[in-house]
């Protein structure tokens, strides 16, 4: 098996990967957008990965998806909503044994991914590591974090999973990726919304305590009829832990409705009230904080969904 890292989206989190991997001396493809963007980079002459104020460039090579060879190992470092049309238009060149790592937050997006590539191992990332794009193809790496990975379908660890330790990607293998990527999700549930429609930093929902536990209780009973108890204990309490830890940051969700970008809500909010549709229970909270987001999102003209 080729041990080649195609790594789609050199947006921020696929630039700190594709930096880390390259310096690593791993072998790494860039896949960008179109001719015009690969254009773009050829241009640039390499991604630019910042780390406490040292800049260092990396020439890794690029191509499109049109490009040529078999793809046996891919990372998706694109958006949510992007995910499963990238992988659609990369399907033709996609090995029999071809593993594809997904770095989307949020859930939903991977059951998509796998409808597009139905023989290829879908692995689910969970990353609290922090990067924003300082410009086009300049990545600074904004906070350290950690990574979980995982497959729900089938638990043996990847051959490739000491690729990351050399690369000093914090990474473990976690048999439960998906409680938590609920609990994750549930935790952006109960606070990026509102930091939108409050107008606040996270700190400012000290002031919402009581509208967070009814959420709190919503998304608790949500977790536990998706088979999900584990990522539902103390999440009231976590939610509160979050809040104070990062009370003078402003939400992802709150930095992408001010910059004027479609959001995840689709993949996150959206997502619970659609297993909660799923599952016949009404969670009047959760809906109106759903409606509440969709009004908003709507009235500033960007996507919904
Ligand atoms: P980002 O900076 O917006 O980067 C996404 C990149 O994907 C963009 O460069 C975009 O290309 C590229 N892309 C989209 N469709 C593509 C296609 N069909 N072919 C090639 N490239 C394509 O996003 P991000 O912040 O890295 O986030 C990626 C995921 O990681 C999200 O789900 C996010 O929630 C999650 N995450 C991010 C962070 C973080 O700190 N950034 C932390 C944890 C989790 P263009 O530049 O051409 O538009």
């Amino acid at each position: 098996m080729s041990s080649t890292w195609h790594i789609l989206g050199a947006g921020s989190l696929g630039s700190l990967w594709a930096c880390r991997l390259a310096r690593a001396g791993k072998a790494v493809r860039l896949i960008l957008r179109d001719g015009q963007r690969l254009q773009a980079y050829q241009q640039a002459g390499g991604l630019t990965l910042v780390e406490q104020d040292h800049a260092r460039m990396y020439a890794i090579p690029a191509e499109t998806a049109e490009g040529d060879g078999p793809i046996h190992r891919l990372l998706l470092a694109c958006k949510a909503y992007d995910a499963a049309p990238a992988v659609a238009r990369l399907a033709p060149r996609l090995a029999a044994d071809a593993e594809i790592v997904l770095l989307q937050n949020g859930l939903g997006s991977q059951d998509e991914v796998a409808d597009q590539a139905p023989l290829a191992r879908c692995i689910f990332a969970s990353s609290t590591e922090g990067a924003f794009s300082e410009s086009d193809w300049r990545v600074r790496f904004a906070g350290q974090g950690f990574n979980w990975l995982g497959d729900p379908g089938y638990p043996g660890v990847p051959q490739w999973f000491d690729d990351l330790h050399a690369a000093g990607i914090p990474a473990q293998w976690s048999v439960d990726i998906l409680t938590r990527l609920w609990r994750k999700l549930a935790l952006n549930c109960a606070i990026n919304p509102l930091t939108v429609l409050h107008d606040c930093q996270n700190g400012g929902l000290l002031g919402h305590l009581d509208e967070i536990d009814s959420l709190c209780a919503e998304l608790g009973e949500l977790l536990r009829q998706c088979g999900q108890p584990k990522a539902a204990d103390d999440l009231g309490e976590e939610v509160q832990r979050v809040i104070l830890a990062t009370a003078a940051n402003y939400s992802s969700m709150y930095q992408d409705v001010r910059a004027g970008r479609r959001t995840e809500v689709h993949y996150l909010l959206g997502h619970a009230c659609r297993a909660a549709e799923r599952h016949g229970m009404a969670l009047p909270q959760l809906e109106h904080l759903h409606q509440r987001l969709v009004d908003n999102l709507r009235a500033r003209g960007l996507p919904c969904a």
